[in-house]
């Protein structure tokens, strides 16, 4: 699909800004509910253009891990299923985007989630000459709980699986190193709604608001589709 993801008008970088700046080509955002396969097609977007892909989900969860850079309070936060502090996030997202991996182009996955995050993502890209290209996936409601009720993943490598959807050959275990595979931490039921909830309330008000800010916004139906199909969808659509 490399091929086929022209810049769109004005997207591509140019003018008096930095060599870094002038090379940013790709500043993907995807965008949609938890459980809607932001994370699924950020990887085979990332694995198709060369470019990282960016999860501020995976990042928290990370330094939770390490005990480094975040609080126990951010840690608490995300554990009950709600937003951590803006300027957490938003000084994560910066310093990840000015690594040299991330200089032609990042696909960024769970952000930017509040309106606070929108102006510091699109002013930072105008900086820089850039706009986003956001593509929305749509997925219907009970889709959403049925997938994450059901998530599982290797914790060895990262694959993701489904007790029902998606089930591995034997029950629990990875189809690639036999690891047991988990759940995680927020795929609890009383937190699901939790987050479905802090999108309903902060996060759903931001694609409005990429919308007017004269990003590129691409909808794509990702309901009932495998991960293939919807990846299909979005290479076409971004090829208009
Ligand atoms: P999902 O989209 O499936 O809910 P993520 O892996 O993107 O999950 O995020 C997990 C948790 O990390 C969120 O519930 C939230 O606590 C925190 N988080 C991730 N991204 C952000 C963000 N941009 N702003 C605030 N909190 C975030």
């Amino acid at each position: 699909m490399k091929d086929l993801l022209p810049g769109p008008a004005g997207f591509e970088a140019g003018g008096a800004v930095s060599n870094v700046a002038k090379r940013l080509v790709k500043a993907i955002v995807l965008f949609g509910s938890p459980g809607s396969g932001k994370g699924t097609q950020a990887k085979l977007l990332t694995d198709c253009l060369g470019i990282p892909h960016v999860s501020t989900g995976e990042m928290l969860r990370e330094a939770v891990r390490n005990g480094r850079g975040v609080t126990p309070k951010t840690a608490a936060k995300m554990h009950a299923g709600s937003l951590v502090k803006d300027e957490v996030v938003e000084a994560l997202v910066e310093d990840r985007l000015s690594q040299p991996d991330a200089a032609n182009g990042f696909v960024l996955d769970g952000y930017p989630r509040t309106l606070a995050q929108a102006q510091h993502l699109t002013g930072w890209l105008s900086q820089r000459e850039a706009h986003e290209v956001v593509i929305h996936l749509a997925v219907d409601y009970n889709v959403i709980i049925a997938r994450l009720t059901g998530r599982r993943e290797c914790p060895r490598c990262g694959t993701p699986y489904n007790v029902v959807l998606r089930p591995p050959k034997v029950d629990e275990l990875c189809d690639l190193d036999g690891e047991k595979l988990v759940r995680r931490d927020d795929d609890r039921e009383e937190v699901i709604r939790e987050r479905l909830d802090a999108y309903d309330r902060q996060t759903r008000p931001v694609l409005e608001y990429l919308r007017e800010a004269g990003g590129r916004v691409i909808e794509v139906d990702a309901s009932n589709d495998p991960p293939e199909t919807v990846f299909q969808k979005i290479g076409r659509a971004m090829e208009n």
